[in-house]
């Protein structure tokens, strides 16, 4: 599919696509944008991690069929872009700064009050869509997945090729809680008061990285001493 923000195109569009298994054709809707308030249906199921999801009517296999997509939570003033390519980083960049000088043009907002994200795996995509809407700062999670990391790590809990992924807030503990998966999975509960503790030692420092658009582990590591 094309540059990413250009969506004149009918969206969702409905693509043909194949089974992984038993190679029955047959048909999904491919979003290329969705903003949050407008497009409930198509929100809720990237927030549950199904946007990308294609289940085959005759043999059940579910496939995951990527596609570039970017969402816009309108209620946070972030833009958050998937795209299929790696290489495109500049490209997306620029879809990014131009989706983000319109939005505030348009809203009298000042371009610096907008998040703009670019991840390039449809996991982290909908992982940060879900870091949003439960009303985090995903720079700060990224931060303690690290840390909580290092600390397992240290105590031999985890392997290093094990990941900590973001699992939505259960309303009755209001924590922040990461699962672990890799050689050991399990459970961790990665408690508030560490969100809150990092947030307040990092906001400032990290508020005037208005030039970044990947916050990931990679980058967690590098900004943690
Ligand atoms: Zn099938």
């Amino acid at each position: 599919m094309g540059t990413p923000g250009k969506h004149s195109v009918e969206n969702p569009r409905h693509i043909l696509v194949e089974c992984s298994s038993c190679k029955q054709p047959g048909f999904m809707d491919a979003w290329s944008y969705i903003a949050s308030t407008r497009d409930a249906a198509a929100r809720e199921k990237l927030l549950q991690g199904k946007l990308f999801k294609y289940t085959c009517p005759v043999c059940g296999t579910t496939t995951t069929m990527a596609h570039n997509c970017i969402y816009h939570d309108t209620e946070r003033n972030t833009f958050l872009l998937y795209s299929t390519r790696r290489e495109a980083q500049a490209e997306c960049e620029h879809t990014l700064d131009e989706l983000v000088r319109k939005a505030a043009d348009a809203n009298g907002h000042d371009p610096a009050s907008y998040q703009k994200r670019i991840v390039f795996t449809t996991f982290e995509f909908c992982e940060k869509a879900r870091i949003l809407a439960d009303g985090y700062d995903d720079r700060v999670i990224e931060l303690m997945k690290v840390a909580i990391k290092r600390g397992m790590l240290e105590d031999g809990i985890i392997g290093a090729r094990d990941i900590l992924i973001y699992e939505r807030t259960m309303e009755d503990t209001g924590g922040v809680s990461f699962v672990v998966t890799g050689e050991i999975p399990g459970d961790v509960v990665g408690v508030p008061q560490g969100y809150t503790y990092l947030k307040d030692q990092w906001e400032e420092v990290l508020d005037q990285l208005t030039d970044e658009y990947r916050f990931d582990a990679a980058w967690a590591n590098a900004f943690l001493p």
